[in-house]
């Protein structure tokens, strides 16, 4: 199985290489940012316990992203692998992912860490919000505090993969493509 942690912070374009990245290994892609939105839309009662915290910008529960990710695990027994998208983001979450995937005989093949500076992620997020129609992406104190929670709680991550030996960190500006050709390197690489 190929297992794939696509990180970086919100607006280094995990969503865009995501969906090349599916295609070309045929992986399932897992954004807990997408399914917490889908719980949104159909309001749920998770969607609407995390709804105010989301659009805050601040992280929502381990244990509903957690749980969210444990079921989609078990949904698809059959897969090539996942692209993992917004998740894990805190050392709680990585650890509950270590162990999801040993209890299914495999393991993260990867991670993959795009670095975009802030003044461009900014940027970048309020353009995407003018069509997003996303509440966190519209106002740059939210999305200020978007990027201070993954400065804080995700970022250190990035030493808990590289204590595996998994990181591997791409420059996430330039082309879409250009991008792309450097993640499949590594990708072929493994
Ligand atoms: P994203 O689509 O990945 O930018 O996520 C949007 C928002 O959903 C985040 O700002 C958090 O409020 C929430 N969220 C998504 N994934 C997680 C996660 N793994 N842990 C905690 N909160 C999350």
């Amino acid at each position: 199985m190929l297992n794939i942690v696509l990180f970086g912070p919100p607006g280094a374009g995990k969503g865009t290489q995501a969906n090349l990245l599916i295609k070309r290994y045929s992986l399932i892609h897992l954004s807990t940012g997408d399914l917490l939105r889908g719980e949104i839309a159909e309001g749920t009662a998770l969607g609407l316990e995390a709804k105010s915290i989301m659009d805050r910008g601040d992280l929502v529960s381990d244990d509903i992203v957690i749980g969210m990710i444990a079921s989609k695990l078990d949904n698809n027994p059959n897969a090539n692998g996942f692209i993992f998208d917004g998740f894990p983001r805190t050392v709680a979450q990585a650890t509950a992912l270590d162990t999801l995937l040993k209890e299914k005989g495999t393991f993260i093949s990867t991670m993959l860490s795009l670095k975009v500076a802030d003044d461009e992620l900014i940027k970048r997020l309020l353009e995407r919000g003018k069509e997003s129609g996303r509440e966190d992406d519209k106002n740059e104190g939210i999305i200020t505090n978007r990027i201070n929670e993954y400065n804080n709680k995700t970022a250190p991550l990035k030493e808990f993969y590289s204590g595996q030996n998994k990181l591997s960190e791409i420059e996430g500006i330039g082309q879409v493509e250009e991008i792309a050709l450097k993640l499949n390197d590594v990708i072929d690489k493994l």
